[in-house]
C-alpha cells in the first residue's frame, strides 16, 4: 500500500469492521468468534498506531511495514489466543520434582482414572453398598492406611493446607513448640512458621539453629503449649556439630506432657530405602512407627501423585481435624481423589515403576538413551554426551545427586540463551539446562514417548 505522506498517514489503517468482513480472514474469525476477533483486531491496530506515534520521523515506513504484515500478525495473535495457557511441556532439565513445571507427572493409570471420573457423576459422597450418603474420605483412606500403618488418613489441598489444619485445630490460640533448626522456608517465599502463625498459633522456638535437645522442649512447655511439631529439613542439610532428639524421644515427651506430636514430613516418601535407594529419607510409616501421631506430607513430591496434602496418624487427632469447619475449605475434589487412589494402588501392587517419579528417579538406562538420542540429532546438531548429576528438586533430598548423562549442544551462529528461548517457544515447549554457555538435555525427565517430538523440535530449528 502506498502511504500518502501529505495527508495524515494513519488514515491508511483499515477500520475494525473492514478487517472483520475481509473474506481472506473469515476462517480465522470463525475459529475465534466475533467478539474475540474484534478485540484482537483492535489491539493489533492500536499497537500499530502506537509504533507510528513513537517514531514520527519513520512513521510512514513503520506503517507500510505494519500494513503489509497485518494479516500475518492477526493470524499469529489469533493462534496465540486459541492455544491454552496451561500446556504440556517437555522437561529436559533432569529435575524430577520441578515445582515450576508442576512437580509429579501422573501415572498412566491415574490419567486413565481421571478420564473416567472427570466427565461423570460418581459415588464421591454416596455409599453404593448402603444406598445413602457416604464420605469422600473413604476412597483412599483404607489404601493409604495400609501403606503407612496409620489409623486414619485425610486428604486436603496441599501440605501447606494440612499444616494449617493441624495448627489451627490443635494449637489455635495456643503454643506450638518447634526447634530453631527446623524453621524451614520451602520456596517462593513460603515459610512453615508463617503458616503456623497464620493459623492462629504462637510459635515457641526451642534450642539453637544447630542443636536442639529434648530438655529444650521440656523447659519451654507450659500451660499454653498445645503441640510439639517436628519439621523435615526437606530442602537443606545440616552437618557438623548438630543434634536433635530422636522421634521416639519427642514422642515419649509428648505422651508424658499429654501433648500431641506431629511431623511435617514434606516429601512424603512411601518407599523404604532398600527400594528407593535414598538411605537418608524417612518414610511416612517409619515416622508413625517412631511415635509421631500425625504426619503431614505432599501428594505430588516423592509420592508421585496429584497436588494434595495427606495427614496420616492416630484416629483421636484425625477425627478432630476432620470435624474442624476449616476442613471443608481445604478439602479436595473427585479428580484429586481419583488420581491419588490410582497412584496409591500402584504402591499397593508394589508396581512402583508405574509411578513416573520413581521410574525417573530409579532410571538406569540414561547413558544408552543419551547416546542414541545424540546420534539421532547428528549431523544437524553436534552433541557431546557427558556424565553429570541431576538434583531431585521440589525441595526433596537436598543432599542427593543422581548420576545422570547429559547431551550438551552448542548452536553455531547464535547463542545458547537464544536456543533456550527458541525451545521454550516451540511446540511442544522444551525446557533444558544451561551451563557454561552450553545447552543440556537430561533425558531422565523426558518420557520415551516424547523423544520423537523432541527430535522434531530440534529438526525444526537451525543448529
Ligand atoms: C514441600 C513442603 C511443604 C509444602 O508442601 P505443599 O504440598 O507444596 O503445600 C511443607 N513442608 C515441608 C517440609 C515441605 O517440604
Amino acid at each position: 500500500m502506498v502511504v500518502n505522506r501529505a495527508e495524515n498517514p494513519l488514515r491508511a489503517i483499515p477500520q475494525v469492521d473492514e478487517l472483520l468482513q475481509r473474506p481472506s480472514l473469515q476462517p480465522l474469525w470463525r475459529e475465534l468468534g466475533a467478539q474475540q476477533a474484534r478485540r484482537v483486531i483492535r489491539e493489533t491496530l492500536e499497537e500499530l498506531r502506537a509504533r507510528c506515534a513513537a517514531a514520527p520521523e519513520a512513521a510512514a515506513d513503520t506503517l507500510s511495514a505494519g500494513l503489509a504484515g497485518l494479516e500475518a500478525e492477526l493470524e499469529t495473535r489469533t493462534r496465540s489466543r486459541l492455544s491454552p495457557s496451561l500446556r504440556a511441556v517437555i522437561n529436559a532439565t533432569g529435575v524430577v520434582l520441578h515445582t515450576n513445571l508442576g512437580r509429579a507427572p501422573l501415572s498412566a493409570a491415574a490419567c486413565q482414572r481421571l478420564g473416567e471420573i472427570a466427565g461423570a457423576y460418581t459415588n464421591l459422597e454416596y455409599s453404593l453398598a448402603e444406598g445413602r450418603r457416604g464420605k469422600r474420605d473413604t476412597h483412599i483412606e483404607a489404601l493409604a492406611c495400609e501403606l503407612t500403618g496409620a489409623e486414619r488418613t485425610l486428604v486436603v489441598n496441599n501440605n501447606a493446607a494440612a499444616l494449617l489444619l493441624v495448627a489451627r485445630t490443635l494449637a489455635g490460640g495456643g503454643e506450638i513448640l518447634i526447634s530453631r533448626g527446623e524453621l524451614v522456608e520451602i520456596g517462593d517465599g513460603f515459610r512453615v512458621p508463617e503458616i503456623l502463625i497464620a493459623a492462629g498459633a504462637r510459635l515457641v522456638e526451642v534450642g539453637t539453629t544447630n542443636r536442639t535437645h529434648l530438655a529444650d522442649y521440656r523447659r519451654a512447655a507450659g500451660p499454653a503449649t498445645r503441640l510439639l511439631l517436628r519439621v523435615h529439613r526437606s530442602n537443606f542439610e545440616m552437618s557438623g556439630f548438630t543434634s536433635r532428639p530422636r522421634r521416639e524421644e519427642l514422642a515419649a515427651l509428648g505422651a508424658e506432657l499429654g501433648l500431641p506430636v506431629a511431623e511435617d514430613l514434606g516429601s512424603g516418601c512411601l518407599l523404604s530405602p532398600a527400594i528407593s535407594g535414598f538411605a537418608e529419607e524417612p518414610t511416612v510409616s517409619e515416622c508413625l512407627a517412631a511415635g509421631m501421631e500425625i504426619v503431614t506430607y505432599s501428594g505430588d513430591k516423592l509420592l508421585g501423585g496429584p497436588q494434595a496434602g495427606l495427614l496420616s496418624g492416630k484416629k483421636v487427632w484425625l477425627d478432630r481435624l476432620r470435624a474442624e469447619p476449616l476442613f471443608r475449605a481445604l478439602r479436595v475434589d473427585r479428580l484429586t481423589l481419583a488420581a491419588l487412589e490410582a497412584t496409591l494402588d500402584a504402591y499397593a501392587r508394589e508396581s512402583w515403576d508405574e509411578v513416573p517419579v520413581w521410574r525417573m528417579l530409579r532410571a538406569r538406562d540414561l547413558e544408552a538413551r543419551a547416546q542414541s538420542f545424540a546420534s539421532r540429532l547428528a549431523p544437524a546438531w553436534q552433541a557431546a554426551v557427558e556424565p553429570d548429576e541431576s538434583p531431585v528438586g521440589g525441595g526433596a533430598l537436598p543432599g542427593t545427586r543422581l548420576q545422570s548423562w547429559v547431551i550438551w549442544l552448542k548452536p553455531s551462529g547464535y547463542g545458547c540463551m537464544e536456543l533456550a528461548e527458541r525451545l521454550r517457544k516451540a511446540e511442544p515447549p522444551v525446557l533444558a539446562r544451561i551451563q557454561n554457555d552450553r545447552l543440556g538435555l537430561d533425558l531422565r525427565t523426558v518420557f520415551r514417548e516424547q523423544e520423537n517430538a523432541l527430535l522434531q523440535v530440534f529438526e525444526s530449528l537451525q543448529s
